[in-house]
């Protein structure tokens, strides 16, 4: 008899987004002809850059012939890509991050559930409360958490994030060794201050505790005083892991290429308390777990550092921004209260009620897809997520049908 590994059993529900593709579905069954606006998944709509397209074709290219094919790549990642990163995401930031330290990936969603299975599984992990799902669950799969009751499951450490506190995770009282940290953050689209990310940074050195950053978001952060990297942050390097992604800030999801920086000071311990890189663990698991991603994502990655690459990338997160702010308008003037949408193509509304109940509503009354807020946590049982990954054409039909439901 094979046995299932049980700590899958305490999982929750299925999947948000399952959950919320079985309800499309009975929806489009029972109303085949209402043309639906997506304002749920996080997935981008818009065309690749050009810059990106023609360094894919080039890659094509070059592989089609002896002289430029390439097999395996480097398990890290091609040089030519960690470079580009090392300097334009990073040092021109004053983040003191070299190209060694760069990992690329296929996705920093495999990433992040990755990365848990170089720490022990008796750690206390801090997630806060809202975010996105795959910290939970991936740390209820390791067997990092009891049961859950009440949406909660015990031996994890949740930061509430609510409009009391500015929906930004205060440090907690009781010691904690892992602490999840995403900024802009996803649901709520709030990006974290630079006291905040001190604050945060000075707490993990004083307790020897990790953070693990996600900025998945961080290209579409406009205000100049805010930090788009941990690394901009005064010791970080010793107590911090980042991930970074190019699927919302260059229309990846489909091409597949993210990374994680492990700075070479970041130490970890061994059960017999000498002390372990973190990032020769992780050195070590892709060399054994990975063959690298495949050089057409590189090269179209790599595109993304030249002045038109970057050009073209930027503009295409400020369509996204400006459906966030024609969203958050909206909201505000229907009276429900929004936070997100000036440095992230989410937006956190307050519904007032039960989340899924105003997911339903939208649904059978206007057509317009939400992400129930629960599904980011207990504190989102009253909020939805809206996203901007639309057309401004489609965001702005979707605002006039929700409009005439809330009237
Ligand atoms: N991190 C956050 C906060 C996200 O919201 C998402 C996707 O929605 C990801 C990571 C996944 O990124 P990737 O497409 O690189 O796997």
């Amino acid at each position: 008899m094979i046995r299932a590994n049980p700590h899958y059993q305490k999982l929750n529900t299925d999947y948000l987004f399952s959950e919320i593709a079985q309800r499309i579905q009975a929806f489009q069954a029972r109303r085949p002809d209402t043309a639906l606006i997506h304002l749920g998944l996080g997935d981008v709509t818009g065309p690749l850059p050009a810059a990106c397209i023609r360094a894919l074709h080039a890659a094509v290219d070059e592989l089609s012939c002896r002289d430029g094919f390439r097999g395996y790549g480097p398990e890290q990642g091609y040089g030519f890509l960690r470079e580009a990163i090392a300097q334009h995401d990073f040092r021109v930031r004053g983040a003191p991050i070299c190209a060694d330290e760069i990992f690329i990936s296929e996705g920093t969603k495999v990433d992040i559930g990755n990365i848990q299975a170089l720490f022990a599984t008796d750690l206390r992990v801090a997630i806060p409360d809202p975010v996105y799902p795959v910290y939970v669950d991936t740390n209820v799969m390791a067997g990092r958490t009891g049961p859950a009751t009440g949406g909660r499951y015990s031996g994890l450490s949740y930061l509430p994030c609510t409009a009391a506190n500015g929906f930004v995770p205060e440090i907690p009282d009781t010691p904690v060794d892992l602490i999840y940290l995403c900024s802009p953050n996803n649901p709520t689209g709030v990006a974290l201050r630079r006291e905040q990310l001190q604050a945060w940074v000075d707490h993990a050195r004083a307790h020897q505790a990790l953070i693990l950053f996600d900025a998945a978001y961080e290209a579409f952060i406009r205000d100049s005083s805010l930090p788009h990297s941990i690394y901009e942050i005064p010791g970080a390097r010793e107590v911090a892991i980042e991930f970074r992604s190019y699927s919302k800030t260059a229309g990846f999801t489909g091409v597949r290429c993210a990374y994680t920086v492990v700075p070479k000071d970041c130490i970890v311990r061994h059960l017999d308390g000498t002390p372990a890189s973190a990032h020769a663990l992780w050195r070590r698991r892709h060399q054994t777990r990975s063959n690298g991603v495949s050089y057409f994502a590189q090269r179209a990655a790599q595109a993304l550092y030249t002045p038109e690459g970057r050009r073209q990338a930027r503009a295409l997160c400020d369509q996204y921004l400006a459906n966030a702010r024609t969203l958050r308008t909206g909201f505000q003037q229907l009276g429900l209260p929004c936070t997100g949408g000036e440095h992230s193509p989410y937006v956190w509304i307050d519904t007032g009620q039960d989340a899924w109940a105003f997911f339903d509503l939208l649904l059978d009354q206007a057509g317009i897809v939400c992400t129930p807020g629960s599904g980011f946590g207990r504190c989102g049982q009253r909020h939805i997520r809206l996203s901007a990954f639309n057309s401004a054409e489609n965001t702005a039909e979707a605002l006039e049908r929700i409009a005439q439901v809330l009237a």
